[in-house]
């Protein structure tokens, strides 16, 4: 049971990091969610899971795009025993007309803001002499696609923070991992369908089967619940010896 530890999942008002959060809690951790600003939906999302699990459950708004803001994160959270650095956006365009905007927003969202929280997270596991940080990287943290630059570069960019996280607390009851998911049905997903739809001139589900899961040879999406059970998984005992490595839970992707 993760009873007594603090969980803080970053942008976990949707898709991945709500299941992870409401798996977290499910488990017995008090768990700390966190999106950009506040929103009515926020509280609605703490007040769920404080419902359906009993557990503990706070929100703080912090931008992950703003290396304060992450800090502050850390600090206003009472306890960070275990940090999951899971906010993350998508853009898709050719590199020449890919927005400098936009590449220098997935950097900071999807990799800088996890070299921010882990570094204010690391000393308070220290002080507490356990912590466990997961990284919700993707298959694209592995293996590229056209179009992702820099969400590819991100990703693969927070592997390697995940492996030199691990080398430099490798002798104390700290580990690092990322978890590399394949395609998992949440907004992020969902809002590629339409352009994706129009651009093959396909229909919904014919533009799942055959280019969103074209990569994914088991022909599903993972679910939430699968990342919240890995995310539990690698915060159990089982798993202490297990640090600085990915996870893949993408239906065979990456054996392609
Ligand atoms: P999502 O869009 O449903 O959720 C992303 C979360 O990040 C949201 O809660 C959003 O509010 C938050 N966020 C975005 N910008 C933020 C900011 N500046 N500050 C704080 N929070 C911010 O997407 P998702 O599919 O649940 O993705 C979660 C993570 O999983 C991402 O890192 C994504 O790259 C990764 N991932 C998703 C898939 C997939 O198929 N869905 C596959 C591989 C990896």
């Amino acid at each position: 049971s993760l009873a007594g530890k603090t969980a803080i999942v970053t942008g976990s008002t949707s898709g991945i990091g709500l299941g992870i959060a409401t798996s977290l809690a499910e488990a017995g951790a008090r768990v700390v969610l966190n999106g950009r600003i506040a929103r009515d939906e926020c509280e609605e999302c703490a007040e769920r899971i404080r419902k359906d699990t009993g557990a503990e459950v706070v929100f703080i708004a912090a931008d992950m795009s703003d290396p304060a803001a992450c800090h502050r994160l850390i600090d206003e959270a009472g306890g960070c025993d275990i940090l999951v650095n899971n906010a993350g956006v998508q853009h898709v365009a050719g590199i020449p007309d890919f927005p400098a905007e936009k590449w220098d927003q997935i950097i900071a969202v999807n990799l800088t803001s996890a070299f921010h929280t882990t570094a204010a997270a690391l000393p308070v596991m220290r002080e507490r002499g356990w912590g466990r940080v997961i990284n919700i990287a993707s298959a694209h943290g592995l293996t590229a696609s056209p179009f992702k630059s820099a969400y590819v570069a991100a990703k693969h960019g927070l592997v390697g923070l995940t492996k030199v996280t691990a080398l430099e607390t490798a002798e104390e009851p700290i580990t690092c991992n990322a978890i590399c998911p394949g395609y998992v049905m949440t907004p992020l997903v969902e809002k590629q369908i339409p352009d994706t739809m129009e651009k093959y001139g396909m229909g919904r589900e014919e533009v799942i089967r055959e280019v969103i899961l074209e990569r994914q040879p088991s022909k599903q999406m993972a679910t939430v619940e699968q990342m919240g059970g890995t995310t539990v998984f690698l915060c159990s005992s089982s798993a202490e010896q297990i640090t600085g490595t990915t996870i893949s839970v993408d239906g065979g992707w990456t054996a392609l």
